[in-house]
């Protein structure tokens, strides 16, 4: 199945594409991942892309189209994959949609993250990533064994730039006003799924594996 996961910042959607890319050998496209990645190592796109990223602004769409089109063709060929956090525009999901359509891989699959206020701010205040792996841990919910040391590297773990107060009210406003419409637009084209992102991360996994499973297409 090729997925894609539509939903807040903060609602799990890269833990979950983590969690079902190892059960199911999907592969695993996070846009802030590599993105991040870029911008570490400096490559045009990350010069680009920096203060956008920064100011919880989105990446304009030609530049993350381009790049995602990229990885997909590079990597993704006749495979099964989790698209985290792409589309986040109409512009965008019209782009990869008629793209994916003429290389024959359509996105069969929307799952909507549908999460309160309240959790997507207790989470990305309190999330810490690997700066060596990129696991991703939370304070409260999901802590490291050993505080501020990641459990499958040693690495040592980090708060992100952009998981600040005032940042997180900016991405959720660009949420609200640029990617939310994405909803009705999957809707529409009868291949969006809900879940709801408040429950625990086992909780959603199940579901969402459920949901995989009724869809027929999963190959245990
Ligand atoms: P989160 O899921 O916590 O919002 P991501 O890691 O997905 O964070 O994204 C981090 C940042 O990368 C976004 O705030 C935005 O600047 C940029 N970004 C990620 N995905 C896209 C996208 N599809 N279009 C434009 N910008 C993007
Ligand atoms: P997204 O990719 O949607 O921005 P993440 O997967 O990065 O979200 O999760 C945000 C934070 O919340 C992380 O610190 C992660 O460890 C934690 N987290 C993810 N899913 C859950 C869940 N279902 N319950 C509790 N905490 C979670
Ligand atoms: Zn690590």
């Amino acid at each position: 199945m090729r997925i894609v996961l539509l939903g807040p910042p903060g609602a799990g959607k890269g833990t979950q594409a983590v969690m079902l890319a190892e059960r199911l050998k999907y592969l695993h496209l996070s846009t802030g991942d590599i993105l991040r990645e870029n911008v570490k190592k400096g490559t045009d796109i990350g010069k680009k892309a920096r203060a956008f990223m920064e100011k919880g602004d989105l990446v304009p769409d030609d530049i993350v189209i381009e790049m995602m089109l990229d990885t997909i063709k590079a990597g993704a060929k006749g495979k099964d994959f989790i698209l985290d956090g792409f589309p986040r525009t109409i512009y965008q999901a019209k782009k990869i949609g008629t793209e994916l359509d003429n290389l024959g891989m359509p996105i069969e699959m929307v799952v909507y993250f549908e999460t309160s206020l309240k959790t997507v701010v207790f989470r990305l205040t309190g999330r810490r990533l690997c700066k060596n792996c990129g696991a991703n841990y939370h304070v409260v919910n999901m802590p490291p064994k050993k505080q501020g040391v990641c459990d499958k590297c040693g690495g040592e773990l980090y708060l992100r730039k952009d998981d600040n107060e005032d940042t997180i009210k900016k991405r959720l406003e660009v949420f609200n006003s640029q990617t939310k419409e994405l909803i009705d637009y999957y809707k529409d084209k009868g291949i969006l799924e809900e879940v709801s992102g408040d429950l625990d991360a086992e909780t959603v996994y199940k579901k969402l594996f459920g949901i995989l499973n009724d869809r027929d297409k999963v190959r245990n």
